[in-house]
């Protein structure tokens, strides 16, 4: 259990569920755009997203759309501690820093931070190992990424400030997993925000992101994510929200069971598990539909969906938990299926 933080309204930690977020794509001088990706992203379920902050050229935007965008936001910010205090006179609920970039200035933005009830991220990212810090870890860049975020924290938790999110990332998913795993035992009580830096694009880069990401959750290891990719921040929350049902974390939307058919199949399992897909996100949290490809085994196997069609002699059929209730017609199926699942649940 670790201890809780708010970040405008916001609980991470202690116990809440497990955080998904996400970072804006396009410049805060672009503010009404900004506001749209917020709003769209909030839709989706983002609950707090970061957002660039690399000029106090940008302050009255920042201000702008922390006061409009609907869910709180993270200002992003390197090596400046007066951008730091700037976006926090600009209202802004948190930051996301580097406290060692910004050695000279730290004490204001700690003071700055405590007056507002703000919350600090650390951010330690593999990228920005130096050799000084390689070589106090002998060499392994897992244990150096862990150590450099415990130096972060240290410069806040020396000022008294514990209102903390720690997070290393590196673009590698064992090192990450292994640097968060190292921190995690010895700051069991801090909140922590998970991802795996960079992660890629497409496929690879979904499997990378989960594969780290599963592995530091099913340790109880993560109290905010985010699945860090070369696409529109949209696909981040769906996939962020895809791992967290997988892991039965966190529901929300229906879920799919589809088999992977073989010789028997009666349908195409693919173009209706296509078709249903996009409609999940509509479904009550929780709920799994089911498209199998026979009806010989498939209410069977899916009998832990709520509904599912199978493939039949006749077209296809309906079943409840396992149960078939009816056939209908093949060209329908996936309507009735959908129709099902979303009156009686
Ligand atoms: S449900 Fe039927 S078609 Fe699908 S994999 Fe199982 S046996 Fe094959």
């Amino acid at each position: 259990m670790t201890k809780a933080v708010e970040i405008g309204g916001l609980k991470i930690g202690g116990g809440n569920p497990v955080r998904v977020e996400s970072m804006l794509k396009i410049p805060l001088s672009d503010k009404e755009k900004c506001y749209e990706q917020c709003a769209y992203l909030a839709k989706l379920g983002c609950e707090l997203v970061r957002a660039a902050f690399p000029s106090v050229t940008l302050t009255e935007d920042l201000a702008w759309l922390a006061k409009n965008s609907p869910i709180p936001l993270m200002a992003d910010i390197h090596f400046d501690a007066s951008l730091a205090v700037a976006a926090l006179e600009a209202g802004v609920p948190s930051i996301r820093i580097n406290p060692g970039n910004m050695a000279r200035g730290i004490a204001d933005v700690v003071a700055c931070a405590r007056e507002r009830r703000a919350v600090i991220r650390i951010g330690a990212n593999s990228g920005s190992l130096n050799s000084a810090q390689l070589k106090r870890a002998g060499g392994v860049r897992s244990d150096a990424l862990a150590a450099a975020a415990e130096e972060q924290l240290k410069i806040l938790l020396d000022q008294g400030f514990d209102d903390v999110i720690l997070s290393a990332k590196s673009t590698s998913a064992p090192e990450t997993v292994r640097a968060n795993s190292l921190l995690a035992l010895k700051y069991p009580d801090l909140p922590f925000h998970i991802g795996i830096t960079e992660s890629g694009f497409g496929r690879d880069g979904l499997i990378k992101s989960a594969s780290g990401l599963a592995l530091l959750l099913a340790q109880g290891i993560g109290d905010t994510i985010r699945i860090s990719l070369s696409e529109a921040p949209e696909e981040e929350v769906r996939a962020g929200y895809s791992l967290l049902k997988a892991l039965e974390l966190r529901h929300r939307g229906g879920a799919l069971i589809s088999c992977p058919t073989c010789g028997r199949k009666r349908i195409d399992v693919m173009g209706l598990a296509a078709l249903v897909s996009p409609h999940l996100e509509d479904l009550p949290d929780g709920m799994t539909v089911a498209v199998m490809g026979c009806e010989v085994n498939g209410p069977g196997e899916a009998r832990d969906a709520d509904f599912g069609i199978a493939g039949s002699r006749g077209g296809a059929v309906i079943f409840r938990k396992g149960r078939v209730l009816r056939e209908v017609p093949l060209e329908r199926a996936a309507e009735f299926l959908l129709q099902a699942a979303q009156e009686d649940f």
